[in-house]
């Protein structure tokens, strides 16, 4: 017989429980006589029926039977498949729960893993309504049951693609180009790529979408040199883009009917991107012929139009390729980096590192407003292309380095003898952080300011 375990609980056993917190992958967490139980779904302040799926010595795994008292902060997902896609956790969860949960969760690293007691914080700057706000997507291809392309999102832990081509994170106009691109697949008998054994061409779309300039880029990842019927593609594409243009003005004229109503929305109109005009500008193809989770190779094969597409945070006008990283919320990257703005305080006296730099988004907008900019980027592609992005917006008090941020600032502070200086230093370094040796040299430097983005 199998050993009870400290709860007293074991698999498949039904217990009550209250949900007090949110944990780290976005389920909920509860106690049960004093031992923790992680539920996917369930919600902070839920009462609820619970069954045990695992249990180890300190902690264990339920799922949720039944609600007997939903919470306040309990909301229906806007999407039909937010419980089996994996690509959102917290859906069910009312936004202000999620901004109130993303703002402890900041608090709890800063006095657990930062040693400070009681970390002075703003409230944190959330964006009016959290949905069709992506400005890239990243769809998997495949097959269903019954051989037919399925384009979607994996669910949780898994590659089984559930298909989700109304995403309600992604722009809508994902949907229409998704659609399309189903049904080229389907005209053509285009054969979606297989993990198991590595056949087939498709493996994934890319998209890309310049919310300021309506610039749209399809980019397939074929497991293969080239696309067969690439300019039937293009074709697809291009009216469907239309099309979906079309329909979004009537559906906006619609709906401001009289002329006073049209010309009172129209800011909300802008911020909203309601009256962005649409237009297929890129059709490129990523080459990927290995076999590894890895989404992107390193070719890009050009086919219709550029192998970028431009837009615009505030003022500044960037290039970004597929390969390129590029902040994928729009709306929330201009408050992110105003912020920056803010708190790096320049007057056009400074000098600023921007570490982390990518293609030179922060540097070239912090740039109007300083005497120097320096970036440093770990990929040369991104440097050329902040370079490149710097010509285009006419700066030239921007420099770059190739390089990693931990090897070139010390580097050069050492060069310089240890007299190099920096009023401020912003750095926005991918999740593990910013390496030991860079923060020491960061101290040394005694900047005024330092912008932790
Ligand atoms: N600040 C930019 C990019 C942030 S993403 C923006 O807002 O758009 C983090 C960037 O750090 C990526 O471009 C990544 O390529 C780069 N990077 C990762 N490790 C690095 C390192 N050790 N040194 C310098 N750059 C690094």
């Amino acid at each position: 017989m199998k050993e009870k375990s400290g709860c007293g609980l074991k698999k498949n056993d039904l217990f009550e429980l209250t949900i007090e917190d949110i944990g780290s992958e976005g389920e909920g967490i509860g106690k049960y006589d004093g031992f923790t139980f992680f539920v996917k779904d369930a919600v902070t302040g839920d009462r609820i029926q619970a069954q045990v799926l695992k249990v180890n010595k300190n902690y264990g795994f339920a799922k949720v039977v039944r609600i007997l008292t939903p919470s306040p902060q309990r909301v229906e997902p806007m999407c039909p498949v937010a419980r089996q896609c994996g690509g959102c956790q917290l859906q069910h969860v009312s936004y202000a729960e999620q901004l109130r949960y993303k703002a402890d969760k900041v608090k709890n690293c800063l006095v657990r893993i930062g040693g400070i007691s009681e970390p002075c914080m703003e409230s944190i700057l959330g964006m009016e309504e959290p949905f069709y706000y992506r400005n890239k997507a990243q769809f998997p291809v495949g097959c269903d049951k019954n051989g037919e392309p399925v384009i979607g999102f994996y669910a949780g832990r898994t590659h089984h693609i559930i298909a989700t081509e109304t995403c309600c994170i992604q722009a809508k106009l994902n949907r229409c180009l998704m659609k399309t691109f189903r049904a080229f697949l389907k005209k053509y008998a285009i054969a979606p790529y297989h993990e198991e054994d590595g056949t087939g061409l498709v493996r994934h779309v890319l998209t890309r979408i310049g919310f300021a300039t309506g610039e749209v880029m399809v980019c397939p990842v074929i497991n293969g040199n080239s696309m067969p019927h690439a300019t039937e593609l293009v074709e697809m594409l291009q009216q469907a883009v239309e099309q979906y243009q079309k329909e979004e003005q009537y559906q906006q004229e619609e709906k401001y009917q009289t002329e006073e109503q049209h010309r009172r929305e129209e800011p909300y109109r802008q911020a909203k991107q309601e009256s962005t005009v649409y237009h297929l500008t890129s059709v490129c193809f990523n080459i990927n012929k290995e076999k590894t989770n890895v989404i992107l190779g390193e070719r890009i094969v050009p086919f219709f139009g550029e192998t970028y597409i431009t837009d615009y945070i505030g003022d500044v006008c960037f290039r970004i390729s597929p390969l390129s990283f590029y902040q994928v919320n729009p709306i929330q990257t201009k408050v992110l980096y105003e912020q920056a703005l803010t708190y790096a305080g320049l007057t056009g006296e400074e000098t600023v590192w921007d570490l982390y730099c990518g293609i030179g988004t922060i540097s070239l907008f912090l740039a109007g407003r300083a005497k120097k900019v320096y970036g440093v980027e770990i990929v040369p592609q991104a440097i050329s292309d902040a370079r490149e992005n710097a010509k285009l917006n006419g700066i030239n008090n921007a420099e770059f380095f190739v390089g990693a941020a931990e090897e070139v600032l010390p580097e050069q502070y050492k060069k310089s003898g240890g007299t190099m200086r920096a009023d401020v230093i912003v750095v926005d370094p991918p999740r593990k952080g910013c390496a030991e040796s860079l923060l020491d040299t960061i101290v040394a430097m005694e900047p005024d300011r330092v912008v932790y983005v």
